[in-house]
């Protein structure tokens, strides 16, 4: 099948120096148009000549997301107010929300990226596309409604929720893909399959926004659905929004498209990048974004790089899921440990139940202690505790290299929450 929007670069010769002449030229115009750039590459000593290879990467400042908040509204403005067309924020609920402006062309490059993903997950224009998430001023529905236009298969932009209305939907329009969340999805496979509405439901794809599943919910969803491909499209509105990139129909991991911007992952306590293959912060540099460039924009997300060669043979390079942020991270006994990571080995082990949390404390020694509270199964046996909890430890320790206790708990004895759980009790302050 021809591939309509596959990058116009073919080998990793041509990529490497595309993306050369793409930092040059963002360097360039980040310090001539944004004043904000302009001082933070003269306080850093470099100027825009100084850009000669992909390693000079390495000597330009960063961007947190606490400089878009202090420059709200417009951030990172790099083009004359005149050249914008359009604004997105993101959904934020602390402080000021983050702002993004885009010119024509940013329109244009995002609605091409976005096209990319949908050809990677082998759409063809007979598709027809239900985007059940949010259209509003963030950068959901409009852009995969963006990327589905762009790419021409039919977009049915149902928006969020109504359980009745998506059900309808899928039933009379024949809807062949899916766009949601991982929850949403779970939602509506489980109703299909109560509503008995399987053999009148023709999805074949399943795309999934940026929230962490896992693969018993895939395999659910796919399962009830009768869906073949589950694919999860990752995005943030610093760099456009979603479609980002996609992983391929082998599912070996999120091919991101190097042709638009560069990913380095770092240790987010050192800023040096991470072994390859390691797991470490996903910083953003862009290569054609007007409107507000990102130069090494820390996004806090977690993930890794995948080595090696795709077998589909895309040139373009791969990155794991997302793991969670680096906000999360504590340090116990010198290890960096995430609580997503502690989450995905709870969640290989039998017996216990979904809630855990994690208790960090001195006892007045001043080395460190951690205890992992998680509750036994619905209707388990206390008897088996201290071998279950022995388990749970011999497990948290081969993973992480670091030891603690595990306690548990009675089913329910831990808070539930609508809102994100909190999972970490850090008290040896
Ligand atoms: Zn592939």
């Amino acid at each position: 099948m021809e591939k309509r929007f596959a990058s116009a670069w073919k080998t990793k010769e041509e990529l490497a120096a595309g993306q050369l002449a793409g930092l040059q030229w963002t360097v360039r115009h980040a310090y001539e148009g944004s004043p904000f750039y302009r001082k933070r590459l003269d306080e850093a000593g470099v100027t825009p000549a100084a850009i000669r290879s992909l390693d000079d990467l390495r000597r330009l400042p960063f961007v947190t997301a606490q400089d878009l908040r202090d420059q709200y509204p417009w951030p990172l403005l790099a083009v004359p107010m005149d050249k914008i067309v359009r604004m997105h924020a993101s959904t934020g609920t602390t402080g000021k929300r983050k702002v993004m402006v885009y010119t024509a062309k940013d329109i244009d490059d995002w609605a091409n990226m976005f096209a990319r993903c949908y050809e990677t997950a082998e759409l063809t224009r007979a598709d027809r596309v239900q985007i059940c998430v949010g259209y509003g001023v963030w950068t959901a529905g409009v852009g995969f409604q963006l990327g589905c236009e762009r790419f021409g298969a039919l977009a049915i932009p149902a928006g969020p929720g109504n359980i009745d209305l998506q059900l309808q939907f899928l039933v009379d329009f024949k809807t062949t893909v899916l766009c949601c969340t991982a929850s949403m999805a779970l939602l509506l496979a489980e109703e299909i399959d109560q509503r008995g509405l399987r053999e009148k439901i023709h999805v074949k794809k399943v795309i999934f926004g940026a929230e962490r599943s896992s693969d018993a919910l895939r395999n659910q969803v796919k399962h009830l659905t009768g869906a073949e491909h589950i694919f999860d499209i990752p995005g943030l509105t610093e760099v456009y929004g979603p479609g980002t990139g996609l992983d391929c129909p082998y599912h070996t991991g999120i091919h991101y498209w190097a042709d638009y911007y560069l990913l380095e992952i770092l240790n987010p306590e050192t800023l040096e990048p991470v072994a390859e293959g390691e797991v470490g912060e996903m910083v953003y540099t862009t290569l054609k974004k007007e409107g507000a460039p990102l130069l090494r924009y820390r996004s806090r997300d977690l993930t890794r790089i995948i080595p090696g060669q795709c077998p589909c043979g895309s040139l373009m390079p791969r990155h794991d899921r997302i793991v969670g942020r680096s906000d999360d991270m504590f340090i116990v006994r010198g290890v960096n440990i995430y609580p997503s990571h502690i989450d995905e080995i709870l969640s290989r082990q039998r017996g216990i139940a979904s809630e855990y949390q994690i208790h960090l404390d001195h006892h007045g020694d001043g080395k460190d202690y951690m205890v992992t509270k998680v509750e036994r199964a619905e209707g388990g046996n206390p008897a088996g505790d201290a071998e279950l909890a022995s388990r749970i430890e011999k497990a948290i320790r081969k993973e992480t290299l670091v030891s603690g206790k595990v306690e548990i708990v009675d089913y329910q004895a831990l808070p539930r929450t609508e809102r994100k759980a909190k999972r970490v009790f850090d008290h040896r302050t």
